[in-house]
């Protein structure tokens, strides 16, 4: 079986820019990658906070030094730009300001899109296994020649582990990023590959995060790796930590529509730190592939009863959609409260199809959450029918959107909670709910602090939310 495809692991100990920097020009030397034209380096920048969010994102450090190496390896440059669009509804210029990435962008005097601000533009995309035949992309993704791919090597509750398939997530703003994030999670993350493929790619994984995508647990990994396909970059990835590459599906399905190996045995993978020694320094790398039923324990006022799903690939649970999404709302709640889940109200989580009796206890609010939840029964004396409105990928049309923005989701969920403040249920249908809307409904139904409005993030996020809304909106009026 030929190699054609070299991923590198090279030991990096530190977040020091000028020794990423020269670790990774010798890797697109040995690699023979030379950018040019229209560049764009694509970090993972999902949330950042130095206190609250210090382990979600690709670091300042590691962007600082891959731009330089970048800098010293291009040859007939027309732009080198970094783009990014953040998750939870938050600006992206918010989260870049909170990981540090301006001054590094002023110092190398480079340009930014955020990409929830920029034009969003269709590309067709054929083949019989694509979800839909066309994808929105922020303009500079579709207009780039040489697109540099910088994930943050994290476990993921979603997914297993966020590499660098995954990453590209992010170059859909709210709008059309929430499309297919639910039982078809793992396929529009293969369809997105359709779209764009990275001609290099830098993973962070210095220090990588273990359990959760938005407020992991910093695993000391001491590595970066390098590749110029994502399917080898990313199999390597789960080697790195002891899994099996088949349990991560959206690789599975990428490799299967050509997009690259998925097997070892088709990899050359150099480098100064050897696999078997990362596998074992890795034995006790946490993930979180857990279902919510029992996740929040038998101490905590939050229970979930979870019924079936509509798709018949995954109908025993939607591992891309709502109940990953209330796992890291929760795990947001803590980071503010660590005792969140012993002193907020009591409340059950209902999701999916459910056909038996609830069994509240006295108090307990429910929330019926998601399009495809039904449920029938009885609660506090009234008759209550929670009805499906669930639509398959090929009802939803990706041009007809909603445009999840932050203040119409936070308004919305505080409006739709007062008007049912009096009643021990709430059904909130989407599909998905996003994290966002998690942690606005829990804190409104549990009366507990809303993490948007604590001092640390109420300015800052609140003056990049109408910063962004300017931009696009000038930006719209552009051809
Ligand atoms: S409504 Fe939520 S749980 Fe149901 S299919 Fe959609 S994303 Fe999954």
């Amino acid at each position: 079986m030929g190699k054609e495809h070299k991923v590198l692991i090279m030991r990096c100990d530190k977040y020091d820019a000028a020794k990423i920097a020269g670790i990774v020009k010798e890797g697109m030397q040995h690699l023979g990658v030379t950018p040019s034209g229209r560049i764009l380096l694509k970090p993972n920048v999902v949330l950042a906070h130095p206190e609250v969010f210090p382990y979600a994102f690709t670091r300042k450090e590691f962007l600082d030094g891959v731009i330089s190496a970048t800098k010293a390896q291009a040859q007939d440059v027309d732009e080198i730009a970094v783009g990014e669009r953040s998750g939870i509804t938050v600006a992206t210029r918010s989260n870049f300001k909170l990981a540090g990435y301006p001054e590094v962008i002023k110092k190398h005097k480079i340009k930014v899109h955020y990409f929830d601000e920029v034009k969003q533009v269709p590309v067709s995309i054929s083949g019989a296994e694509v979800l839909r035949n066309r994808l929105f992309v922020p303009q500079p993704v579709a207009e780039c020649d040489f697109l540099i791919n910088l994930p943050k090597f994290n476990a993921h509750p979603w997914s297993r582990l966020t590499l660098s398939l995954k990453n590209f997530i992010g170059i859909q703003d709210d709008r059309h990023r929430l499309v297919d994030h639910n039982q078809f999670l793992e396929h529009k993350i293969a369809d997105l590959q359709a779209v764009i493929q990275p001609k290099f790619i830098a993973i962070d994984a210095i220090r990588a995060g273990q359990r959760m995508m938005l407020t992991p647990t910093p695993f000391d990994m001491g590595a970066i790796v390098m590749g110029t396909n994502s399917c080898a970059v990313d199999t390597v990835g789960c080697h790195m930590v002891n899994v099996d590459p088949h349990d991560l599906i959206h690789l599975r399905f990428a490799s299967q529509r050509g997009f690259g190996p998925m097997e070892l045995e088709q990899i050359d993978v150099g480098g100064d730190f050897p696999l078997t020694e990362m596998q074992a320094k890795t034995r006790n790398f946490e993930f979180c592939l857990e279902r919510i039923d029992d996740y929040f324990g038998a101490e905590s006022n939050l229970s979930c009863t979870v019924g079936s799903f509509p798709e018949k690939h995954s109908a025993d649970y939607c591992w891309g959609g709502c109940p990953g999404a209330l796992q890291e709302a929760m795990h947001i709640f803590r980071g503010f409260y660590p005792h969140v889940h012993k002193e907020m109200g009591r409340i059950r989580y209902v999701v999916g199809k459910v056909e038996e009796p609830l069994d509240l206890a006295d108090g307990e609010r429910v929330i019926f959450a998601g399009s495809c939840t039904s449920w029938e029964g009885e609660i506090a004396g009234k008759d209550v029918q929670i009805e499906s409105s669930y639509k398959t990928a090929s009802e939803v049309d990706e041009t007809r959107t909603q445009s999840n923005d932050m203040l119409m989701k936070f308004l919305g969920a505080q409006w739709h909670a007062l008007r049912n403040r009096s009643s021990r249920y709430i059904h909130v249908p989407g599909c998905p709910l996003s994290v966002a809307q998690h942690v606005n409904y829990l804190a409104s139904m549990a009366k507990i602090g809303n993490p948007i409005l604590d001092p640390r993030l109420l300015i800052p996020v609140n003056i990049a939310y109408y910063q962004m809304r300017f931009k696009r909106f000038v930006n719209s009026l552009g051809g």
